[in-house]
């Protein structure tokens, strides 16, 4: 599966219902020159962001701004009411592809992280769905809940 960050223009021309698009590079470079310069330190994934990139990350071709290794994977969260008790989770292109035909609304963010020195940033986010407003699912027990029996 190919990056959906650079320049890949099929998945978002794929994406049909994409709005609302945000860019975090500028961001991104702010926190790079203050990493280098040594006042911040970006490269403090978290083992549960680093345990994710390792089993849903995405590779791309760019390397890390940090280490320069081809180490990057991106993660694709994705955030909406609408979602109900799913808001949040990893989805890959194919899901997103079927959840904008399901959902009114939600947005994702692409995180991306280094697998090797654990630099992470967001990188854009960007509205999916068909508009229509629905109600979240009904909440459904899961293993995750702490009080299943
Ligand atoms: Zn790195």
């Amino acid at each position: 599966m190919a990056s959906v960050v650079t320049k890949d223009p099929l998945f978002f021309a794929l994406m049909k219902s994409q709005r609302s698009f945000i860019d975090y590079s500028l961001d991104k470079r702010a926190t790079l020159a203050a990493l280098f310069r040594g006042t911040v330190n970006a490269c403090d994934a978290d083992p549960y962001l680093l345990r994710a990139a390792k089993f849903h990350g995405v590779k791309t071709t760019r390397p890390c701004p940090v280490c320069k290794h081809l180490s990057m994977v991106e993660l694709m969260y994705t955030f909406g009411d609408q979602l109900g008790q799913y808001s949040g989770r990893i989805k890959n292109s194919d899901e997103l592809r079927q959840m904008e035909k399901e959902y009114g609304e939600f947005r994702v963010y692409i995180v991306e992280v280094c697998r090797d020195c654990s630099w992470n940033h967001l990188c854009v986010s960007f509205v999916l769905g068909d508009g229509v407003e629905r109600k979240p699912p009904r909440y459904t027990r899961t293993l995750e809940d702490s009080d299943w029996a």
